[in-house]
């Protein structure tokens, strides 16, 4: 369940000082030639007080990282490791980014400003610490695309042109360059677990847990502390995989270090939309096993969670773990059940009969001849909208469904503008270059806002918070 936006003042309040100096490392943002700004998201920034910043001050801050009042003084270089499909790497920590700022929301969340291609850190190895422009406006689009559709993730904050010319490898070089900011619920990665076991540092292992307990899951750290830790982070993260499935969306890079123990999505690169229903659809060209496939990422989660629990091995023992890793699989049924009833907008009618539904719908859409938002488009609130849709609906493979949602009444209302298009609001690769190619050749940016506004009528649509 995501929620709408809650309005707030700004309340600045930096807890991650009380992990100590073993935890990260200050460093200096990088001197950009230009600071042109792209994008800022008041809709989010209204929930951590900044949105009445003018435009000027909004790119001292997210731009030259001039620290924010009663803010970190310095930005911070968070280190942490991980398993990089499947290779453990101790080499990792933000490489190319910092946390910039900490503070609550109006939920009273407490929440980060972190960065992308902000310049290098201790824990840049080889790279130069930037962010493509190219990457910036993806990450603009999958944030809220997700956001839309319902899906927990972090926020793309701003985003600003910084006047560099990038090479790189895998895309035509040199490349625009740009920095985001973005925000979050924590960054604190299932990697920065492991980093402390790698180092057997128990204490900082204790404090880390007593610390994400505290300010992520509003509980003290009992005897148990790492059991209760673990069992939080089980129900968040059972969630992320469904999430993504009722979205259609492949993250494409779920490594150790791109999990957040809020069970926040977040850290987008090669990411995509899978226009039809492909367990096979992968996203990133590297990812030749196909790991982290559309239809491997609840399996790629939890394998994430069970390092989590050899993390903390260091501190508890196996029998305290296990019992909250078991509830895993019930989290996540539960939880897909939830992401296809709220895609298709119905009610529910009890775990037996939701099964049974959702296991039709899941085989009718494997036949891949209908698209995913084309099939949730037409079928908003259980019943198909016109005759017109009913065309794409007469192959057999349909029936069981059908038969199975007849008994399905709408949990949402119908009345909003967008359920009378011609077409759903997809995002798929083609139209992501499209709207590339403008900002890339005519340094048109309108492409791009009118795609944000149509996602954002999209997720009112959707019935934004409910
Ligand atoms: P990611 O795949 O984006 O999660 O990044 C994996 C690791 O590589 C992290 O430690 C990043 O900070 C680092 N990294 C990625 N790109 C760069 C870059 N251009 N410069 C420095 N570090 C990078
Ligand atoms: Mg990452």
């Amino acid at each position: 369940m995501t929620f709408a936006p809650q309005p707030a003042i700004y309340r600045p309040e930096t807890p991650i000082l009380s992990l100590g100096d073993s935890f990260y490392d200050a460093v200096a943002p990088a001197t950009f030639p230009q600071t042109r700004l792209r994008f800022r998201n008041d809709r989010w920034a209204e929930t951590v007080g900044l949105d009445g910043l003018s435009d000027a001050q909004w790119i001292a801050h997210f731009g030259r990282f001039e620290p924010l009042p009663g803010n970190l003084e310095q930005p911070l270089a968070l280190r942490y490791h991980g398993h990089q499909f499947r290779v453990y790497n101790p080499e990792l920590g933000d490489g190319r980014g910092f946390l910039f700022a900490q503070m609550r929301d109006g939920r009273d969340r407490l929440m980060d400003l972190g960065t992308k291609g902000s310049g290098q850190t201790p824990w840049s190895r080889f790279g130069d610490g930037r962010l493509t422009l190219k990457g910036g406006m993806r990450e603009i689009l999958a944030t809220e695309m997700l956001e839309a559709l319902g899906v927990e993730t972090s926020k793309t904050f701003s985003l600003i042109e910084t006047g560099e010319a990038l090479e790189r490898g895998d895309e035509p070089s040199p490349t625009r360059s740009s920095v985001l900011v973005r925000l979050s619920h924590g960054h604190i990665r299932i990697g920065t677990f492991q980093r402390l076991a790698h180092l057997k540092d128990a204490e900082g292992m204790k404090r880390l847990v007593a610390y994400t307990l505290k300010h992520y899951f509003g509980t003290e750290a009992g005897e148990d502390a790492a059991a209760q830790l673990l069992a939080k982070v089980v129900e968040k993260t059972a969630v992320l995989a469904p999430s993504f499935i009722g979205a259609g969306f492949v993250h494409g890079v779920l490594n150790t270090d791109n999990i957040n123990v809020s069970g926040e999505s977040f850290d987008y690169g090669p990411w995509r939309f899978t226009p039809f229903y492909d367990p096979a659809f992968t996203a990133a060209y590297f990812d030749h096993q196909g790991l982290y496939a559309f239809g491997r990422q609840a399996e790629a989660v939890h394998w994430d969670v069970v390092q989590l629990a050899v993390a903390l091995r260091l501190i508890a023992r196996a029998e305290e773990l296990v019992p909250a890793l078991e509830h895993f699989a019930a989290y996540y049924e539960e939880s897909l059940l939830a992401a296809l009833l709220r895609r298709l907008g119905v009610k529910s009618r009890g775990a037996v009969a939701d099964k049974a539904m959702t296991g039709a719908l899941e085989r009718a859409l494997m036949e891949n001849s209908v698209e995913i938002d084309r099939f949730f488009f037409d079928w908003r609130g259980g019943q198909l909208r016109s005759e017109t849709a009913a065309a794409r609906y007469d192959s057999p493979a349909f029936d069981d469904l059908k038969g199975a949602l007849a008994s399905y009444g709408p949990a949402v209302r119908l009345d909003h503008d967008y359920w009378r298009d011609e077409a759903p609001c997809s995002m798929h690769i083609d139209e992501v270059e499209a709207i590339w190619a403008r900002i890339d050749q005519a340094d048109d940016w309108t492409a791009l806002e009118r795609k944000v506004a149509a996602i954002r009528r999209m997720g009112d649509a959707m019935g934004g918070g409910v």
